[in-house]
């Protein structure tokens, strides 16, 4: 028992926080991280020998389960091939075919190796395309940690952009503009009043990075037409949604074309890849084709795309809306269970994907998220950790169904909810 303590504390000493990614510290749950041996299908099994329902699946990647079979047979096949050249190789065609074929917004797409590489090398384009340095982002969106990305509101949402973290120079996010997310009208003053110097909107379609947030009804369509009368770019930050919102991801759910796309997570099939695409003619600025610069060493990496490739050619003819249904009644069934112990909750729940918010109040943007109770939210997560449910270590992220969790894990998960005391 313990072996997750004991390895905690050594990872301490020589590595910052004890962890390579802040929030897997569990630090705002006043918990300490568990640490994993192995995964399979839904499940991670710790170092101490116990056995959870996962609901974290590496952040997103893992749609189809830990150790899918097929995804991990092109593993093996590619390993022996060689795990890494420096050179184009087939594979990186048929992962970007694959793309292009499933998502509207996409005709060309470079592959890079995270999300935050990703976010970052499509607002380099977006500036170099549009020749303006000014983007709008929305509080409580999450693109990856580049540094113009990282800023919060100051006072006056419009003007004042000030670092959320030390390390980033003011300079970094002076053009970074922030707005209310589903608030089109401060959109709307924003372009107004900087609308000819906005190289790009940046938005999660479906945010998930303050916890589940939907998109009301016009806000995209809004986003849409307001960046194509100024001359913006319109950029899908689909590093979660993608292939799960909908295999076309959230742009083919709300049919939305936007003019850039940044993916990650579930494209990689659980190894590190990102990759950014869009209109062939935004796209090939790009070097070698054309002036604006973006590289990368191990970029198109045959590993990544072989386990890429196959996550995506198996969730092809995998049941999208079986796997909703079933994560309708598990969010629903949890609700309720709460509301039976007169706790205020709210549920936000798209395709497999959703959040449990202890507020009495519909939450549609990060003010409505931060207010919900945290306190209720370290019960609910250490009283499921305790009977074997992992749920994300933080009230403002989301649970991640797959194809790979069974009734009976659903059952497991709802008969935990039940048993414990608030
Ligand atoms: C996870 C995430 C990123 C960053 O991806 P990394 O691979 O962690 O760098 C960017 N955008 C969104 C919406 C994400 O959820």
């Amino acid at each position: 028992m313990d072996k997750s303590k004991e390895l905690f504390s050594k990872a301490r000493e020589i590595i910052p926080g004890g962890v390579n990614s802040p929030v897997r510290a569990c630090k705002s749950v006043r918990s300490d991280p568990l640490f994993i041996a192995r995964a399979d299908g839904p499940h991670v099994y710790t170092e101490d020998g116990q056995k959870y329902v996962d609901y974290v699946m590496s952040w997103g990647p893992m749609l189809l389960g830990h150790n899918h079979p097929a995804v991990n047979k092109a593993l093996h096949e590619a390993v022996d091939k060689g795990t890494s050249y420096g050179a184009p190789c087939k594979a990186e065609i048929e992962l970007a075919k694959a793309i292009v074929d499933a998502l509207p917004g996409v005709e060309m797409v470079r592959m890079v190796n995270s999300g935050t590489e990703a976010t970052m090398s499509a607002l380099r384009l977006a500036r170099g395309y549009t020749g303006r340095n000014k983007l709008v982002k929305f509080h409580g969106c999450y693109h990856g940690h580049a540094d113009a990305f990282l800023a919060s509101a100051g006072s006056g949402v419009a003007t004042l952009s000030i670092p959320g973290t030390p390390g980033v120079p003011e300079e970094t996010v002076k053009h970074t503009l922030l707005a209310e997310y589903n608030n089109l009208e401060q959109v709307k003053e924003l372009f107004a009043r900087y609308g000819e110097d906005i190289a790009a909107v940046f938005v999660e379609p479906v945010a998930g990075n303050m916890g589940v947030v939907l998109p009301e009804e016009g806000f995209l369509q809004g986003l849409r037409q307001i960046t194509s009368e100024y001359g913006s770019l319109l950029v899908f930050d689909e590093v979660i949604t993608g292939f799960r919102v909908s295999f076309h991801g959230a742009q083919g759910f709300y049919g939305i074309v936007p003019d850039l796309t940044c993916l990650g997570k579930i494209i990689g099939g659980g190894l590190p890849v990102g990759a950014y695409g869009g209109k062939k003619e935004i796209m090939s600025r790009i070097a070698p084709d054309g002036d604006v610069y973006q590289a990368g060493t191990l970029s198109g990496n045959p590993l990544a795309m072989a386990a890429g490739l196959a996550t995506i050619n198996t969730l092809k003819s995998m049941d999208y809306e079986l796997l909703e249904q079933k994560t309708r009644e598990l969010a629903e069934g949890l609700k309720n269970i709460l509301e039976e112990k007169s706790l205020p909750v709210q549920v936000n729940q798209i395709a497999s994907m959703f959040t449990i918010f202890f507020t009495e109040k519909p939450v549609k943007n990060f003010v409505s998220a931060k207010e919900s109770n945290q306190e209720l939210f370290i019960k609910f997560y250490n009283g499921m950790r305790e009977q074997g449910i992992n749920l994300a270590p933080s009230g403002f992220e989301c649970a991640f169904n797959s194809f790979a969790h069974s009734e009976e894990d659903l059952e497991k998960t709802l008969s935990a909810a039940k048993k414990i005391n608030f």
